[in-house]
């Protein structure tokens, strides 16, 4: 169809993804980043930042699920989490399903991308923004982390790639005052790219993390607009025995929760997907050097 809108995302070098929209709905150049959303035929309302895809309507269960249920049940009991990044409410909707989180901090650095998801993905937050548990901070995580004198269980990076204002949320500054921001075997996690075509990536998280935590390792999600290959997302924990628990003790945590919030049915996530997600295949376990 000629009036349809063809994007093109070239993230990688060489290497582009190509989409049709039948309408930008929405673009403005924040303090930020470059903020655009389309209304697409294969996959509904897609934001981009910067040129790049962060979130579509048609997959974003895949990776907030992934994000948010992985931590908040392998943690034995989590009460108060911290969010980083995370502007279009996904993560925060999935952390709020668990009715043991008690406080909930967000730091995003672009006021408008909550303005504009909370108008054009409602069905991102589903009014998690308004949630009375929940305090949003608009400010630079990585200023917010040096200064931070509360602690959480644990804390999910959700930002932007290494490029633009989501870079210094993967420096090793960053990482050293992130973790005087979690409590005593508490869980970081953070979105760390498509290893098949960002593999560099992985390692330089992989050294700046090993001597801040003793458990260090990688998760996988395979979220279609996010191309290449299954997404890695980073692990890091002093208690090693969170990332060793079988399906069944997951399960149970997974029942508990689902007892007190009987609408939480997961699309994506279940405890048999949850432990599998950290078997490492060899070339990423070579990565890890
Ligand atoms: N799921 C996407 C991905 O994996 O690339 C990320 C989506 S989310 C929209 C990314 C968010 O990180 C954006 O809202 C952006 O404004 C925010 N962000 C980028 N750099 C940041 C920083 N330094 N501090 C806080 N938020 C930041």
């Amino acid at each position: 169809m000629s009036d349809r809108i063809v994007i093109s995302e070239r993230l990688h070098e060489g290497y582009a993804q190509t989409f049709e929209a039948t309408e930008l709905l929405f673009e403005v150049r924040t303090d930020h980043q470059h903020l655009q959303i389309f209304d697409t035929p294969a996959l509904g309302r897609v934001m981009m930042l910067d040129g790049i895809v962060q979130t579509t309507e048609k997959d974003e269960f895949i990776y907030h699920e992934m994000m948010v249920h992985v931590p908040l049940l392998a943690h034995p009991n989590p009460r108060r989490v911290l969010i980083i990044g995370g502007g279009d409410g996904g993560i925060l909707r999935e952390v709020l399903r668990h009715p043991g989180i008690e406080h909930v901090t967000q730091v995003e650095i672009d006021q408008s991308v909550i303005d504009m998801c909370r108008q054009y993905f409602p069905n991102h937050s589903q009014g998690a923004f308004d949630d009375p548990r929940v305090n949003i901070v608009i400010a630079d995580g990585r200023e917010f982390v040096a200064q931070c004198s509360e602690q959480f269980d644990v804390i999910i990076s959700d930002s932007t790639d290494p490029i633009g204002p989501g870079e210094a949320l993967f420096t090793s500054s960053f990482y050293a005052d992130e973790k005087t921001c979690l409590t005593e075997g508490g869980i970081m996690v953070a979105q760390n790219g498509v290893p098949f075509m960002q593999g560099d990536e992985i390692t330089t998280t992989w050294r700046r993390l090993t001597p801040l935590y003793e458990d260090v390792s990688f998760y996988v999600a395979p979220v279609p607009t996010y191309v290449g290959g299954f997404m890695t997302l980073a692990w890091a924990t002093d208690d090693s025995a969170l990332r060793r628990q079988t399906p069944e003790q997951i399960q149970q945590r997974l029942q508990a929760v689902q007892q007190g919030n009987p609408g939480f049915r997961p699309r994506y996530y279940n405890a048999d997907v949850h432990v599998a997600a950290f078997a490492l295949p060899n070339y990423v376990r070579d990565l890890l050097v």
